[in-house]
């Protein structure tokens, strides 16, 4: 089996992950780079392999750093099913257009600048129209159910409890009567985090890809987030200020809602502070939410129970249209906007930024990741002059950040979360973490639990050689797959692995008697028979 790291590597977006057995290559996630204009590039290029070489995908959850390059894929050739939870597969169709157009208005900007330049124009990655095209490729399987997806490949998802509908995938891999267990991380949630399940601990693996994005730090203030929050608000409304908190629309949003709720119903909110979801994913998003009640904990529950739903709140504004949107420029205090995206790159959290960053009364709350690159790491990072929109603009706005937000395990979570395996993994390779941050996280892995680690490269492969039979639990039910749709044997793979199998044959045959003309011959047949196959 192969492994090829076609993203997220010693950096955190991008996850594209692709596996190769004899007979089936298929794909774990395929997302977008996110941050740098370096990274960005990638998205623009073609792919490292042949997309429709690829027979399935298996997608961890619907963030864009993992889903964002599944409807480029769809445009290049990849016809098959992309296994996902339920919840994942309705977040995606709202997800997919809504990138798509974000591509469609990015690119009209860039090409303003380059017609007035008469340099070549530039086409959007793929557009809304053509981002609806793969939804109906999305096919959804279940939590906990072990599904049979291929010849010698069954996987099951598991609540990686990060954003509503999140997985990490167990993977079982038959090849040639030899079976080895892949774990993927996906995110891994924090188990402190609102609404959603904690994650899932897994019992054993012989390979884990893990992902690292927080493996050099531990989540302060967990526990006085509320409070935080609350503070924040009191602070900025006495100045006469704004609230901006740029929030990633998926699960961050729906999160501080909940908080919200919490102050509300703790009468530590002032009624009168009226609170915006200012942009169309979020408010589709938090619909998806309020209708998946299946996936929250139990703690959701009991306030459910109690007669109150933390996703409601009576003073909540959904600013729907572009005009709703605009009228918020001319709010001067009392309000709380919530806007994407999370990162401040694009969409209707600029327009926010522009009205705000200036004014000394506001503040602005960040309590998400922020990328390198990315507009809302160079305000973090405590810049005091940014562009928007061709605008400059002094910062002179209250910066906050709330880390206790977080939807990845810190240090302490992902260790944790490793201690669980009872049968330590032969290897596990870091991915979605800084390259400064992985080596420290390797070496905590390495030392204190003594578990080999890789932190491979992009475009790295691996050949996973099993040392022994992984014998799983046998009441596992396995769940058949209409015909169908089970992956069929790659037939040109299997001719590639005959080939170069005879070749290496070959060569050792040759290597005691040499004769170039019939070596030569003999090649020439085999690279034609193989082509032929
Ligand atoms: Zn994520
Ligand atoms: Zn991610």
């Amino acid at each position: 089996m192969i492994i090829k790291f076609l993203g997220a590597t010693k950096t955190v977006t991008g996850s594209f992950f692709v596996i190769e057995t004899g007979a089936v290559r298929f794909a774990v996630d395929c997302g977008m780079f996110q941050g740098s204009k370096q990274l960005k590039e990638k998205n623009y290029s073609d792919f490292p392999l042949e997309p429709g070489s690829i027979q399935f995908i298996v997608l961890t959850h619907a963030h864009i750093d993992h889903s964002g390059l599944i409807p480029k894929l769809s445009k290049a050739g990849f016809k098959g099913p992309i296994y996902t939870t339920p919840a994942t597969a309705e977040l995606c169709e709202i997800m997919f257009p809504d990138a798509g157009h974000i591509q469609e208005s990015e690119v009209e900007m860039k090409n303003r600048k380059l017609s007035r330049a008469g340099k070549t124009l530039l086409e959007p990655i793929y557009t809304a129209e053509e981002a609806l095209e793969c939804l109906p490729q999305l096919h959804p399987l279940n939590y906990d159910e072990v599904h049979r997806l291929a010849p010698g490949v069954e996987i099951r998802l598991r609540d990686a409890g990060h954003i509503l509908g999140s997985s990490m995938v167990e993977m079982w891999i038959d090849e040639d009567g030899q079976k080895e267990k892949l774990v993927f991380s996906g995110d891994l949630g924090q188990g402190s985090q609102p609404i959603i399940k904690d994650p899932t601990m897994i019992e054993s693996a012989d390979y884990v890809v893990l992902e690292s994005t927080y493996g050099d730090r531990l989540h302060k203030g967990t526990a006085t987030r509320v409070e935080q929050l609350r503070k924040i608000i009191e602070e900025t409304m006495s100045r006469g200020g704004n609230l901006i908190i740029p929030s990633f629309a998926v699960e961050r949003t729906q999160d501080l809602l909940y908080d919200l709720s919490i102050l509300q119903a703790e009468g530590q909110l002032d009624p009168s502070i009226d609170i915006y979801i200012d942009s169309p994913l979020a408010i589709a998003a938090t619909e998806i939410f309020q209708r998946n009640m299946e996936y929250y904990d139990q703690e959701t529950m009991k306030i459910i129970g109690g007669g109150r739903h933390p996703l409601k709140l009576p003073n909540l504004k959904f600013s729907r249209t572009r005009e709703d949107s605009v009228e918020l420029n001319n709010r001067v205090g009392n309000t709380i906007i919530i806007s994407a995206s999370g990162m401040c790159d694009a969409g209707r959290i600029k327009y926010h930024l522009k009205y705000n960053l200036w004014r000394p009364e506001s503040t602005i709350l960040f309590v998400g990741y922020q990328a390198v690159g990315t507009l809302g790491r160079r305000i973090l990072d405590g810049e005091k002059m940014v562009t928007i929109h061709g605008d400059q603009l002094v910062v002179k706005a209250d910066i906050k950040s709330i880390e206790a937000y977080s939807a990845h395990a810190d240090q302490v979570g992902l260790l944790s979360w490793l201690r669980h395996f009872k049968q330590k993994p032969k290897t596990i390779f870091l991915v979605h973490g800084e390259e400064k941050v992985q080596p420290i996280l390797a070496d905590l892995i390495q030392s204190d639990l003594g578990i080999p680690v890789l932190i491979p490269g992009w475009l790295d492969n691996y050949e996973l050689r099993p040392e022994g039979v992984l014998v799983e639990g046998a009441m596992v039910q396995v769940h058949e797959l209409p015909e169908h749709r089970v992956a069929p044997v790659n037939k040109a793979l299997v001719a590639e692995r005959k080939y170069l199998e005879l070749r290496t044959r070959l060569n050792t045959l040759f290597q005691e008697k040499y004769d170039r003309a019939l070596y030569d011959e003999l090649i020439e047949s085999l690279e034609k028979i193989a082509s032929n196959m």
